[in-house]
């Protein structure tokens, strides 16, 4: 970058999540505080390539702190994807002049980040996903929010199930990683949870039946199981529980009420830090990068190794989840 940074791209994209408007206020803020300008741009890269933009001041972003969702709405783009997509992206982030472009998302998100940044567009990623399926950090705005509400409802599915000594099966967001299972099952205390890294073998409804029927004959007057969504099925599982044990027994399958409400405390928490910590970063001219919490500390991380990272799956939390169940 040739001098101090004048003016910023902010978007929101890919699945929402509690707590990206706690970010886009962190961000906000502390780029006026920098004496930076913020173009807030809507719908995420979709309205990136439209040109759907607006000029962000600091009461743009008054009284959205404790609210769900995003101000700045977000899409899929698929026309990002694509060669002419990206190049048309880079031309729009430089006729707009922006000396960075800050994405709050996940995974893929920041694969179009990294593509604009290969187009020369300084980049800044901020990990704003409810799945928690970035291996480069230990936490993802929107996570804690979205595990409570699964909680929630497993609480009170848990109450019903356990007055009509039914077999309960519950279904949790998470396409491709069962981080929202496990933890909504550890702390809603399921003795069974269906996770995507698991495999197909060990998520077979044989060994879920077995299970409770071997749950049954230790005492349990109820059970419940938790699936997530990528592994599904959770309707013909409860069908199958039903026929093969005679356990009256029934799917809920929790869907968007996940990704609303208002964040909790920890997701405003890693939002004000990561936003503030994405606009230290520009100001440091440490761009194409993105905000990590990692050992306890928000830092950035350039955003090839980012999205290069593996953290191998550690079954210990479904070990213990068993554990607990019996
Ligand atoms: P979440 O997993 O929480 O829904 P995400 O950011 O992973 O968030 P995606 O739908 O995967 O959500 O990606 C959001 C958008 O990012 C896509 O609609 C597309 O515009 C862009 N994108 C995704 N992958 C790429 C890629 N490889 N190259 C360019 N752009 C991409």
């Amino acid at each position: 970058m040739s001098g101090k940074p004048k003016k910023m791209g902010l978007l929101t994209s890919g699945g929402d999540a509690p707590g990206m408007n706690a970010a886009i206020r962190a961000v906000v803020r502390t780029a006026l505080n920098y004496g930076m300008k913020v173009t807030g741009i809507m719908r995420g890269y979709d309205g990136l390539l439209s040109g759907d933009i607006i000029d962000m001041h600091a009461r743009s972003v008054s009284d959205i702190i404790h609210k769900g969702g995003t101000i700045l709405r977000t899409a899929r783009c698929p026309e990002m994807m694509t060669e002419a997509g990206l190049e048309k992206a880079a031309g729009i982030c430089r006729v707009l002049s922006l000396d960075a472009l800050v994405v709050i998302g996940g995974d893929g998100s920041f694969h179009g980040a990294l593509e604009l940044s290969r187009r020369g567009i300084n980049v800044m990623g901020i990990p704003g996903t409810i799945d928690l399926d970035l291996s480069c950090t230990d936490y993802t705005i929107g996570f804690d929010t979205a595990i409570n509400t699964a909680m929630d409802a497993i609480n009170k599915i848990r109450d019903t199930s356990g007055s009509h000594e039914r077999c309960s099966v519950v279904e949790v967001m998470g396409r491709h990683a069962g981080y929202i299972a496990l933890w909504s099952s550890l702390t809603g205390g399921a003795e069974e949870v269906l996770i995507p890294e698991n495999g197909a073998a060990h998520n077979s409804k044989e060994r879920v039946i077995g299970q409770i029927i071997e749950n049954r004959a230790l005492g349990k007057k109820h059970n419940l199981i938790v699936v997530a969504e990528g592994v599904g099925g959770s309707e013909a599982l409860a069908k199958e529980i039903e026929k093969v044990t005679g356990i009256e027994s029934r799917a809920t399958i929790l869907g968007h009420l996940q990704r609303g409400g208002s964040p909790t405390a920890l997701d405003r928490m890693h939002a004000a830090y990561m936003g503030y910590k994405a606009v230290e970063s520009i100001q440091n001219d440490e761009v194409n990068r993105v905000i990590v919490f990692r050992n306890g500390r928000h830092e950035s991380m350039d955003i090839t190794e980012a999205l290069n990272s593996d953290r191998p799956y550690d079954n210990t939390m479904y070990d213990i989840i068993k554990m607990l169940a019996r």
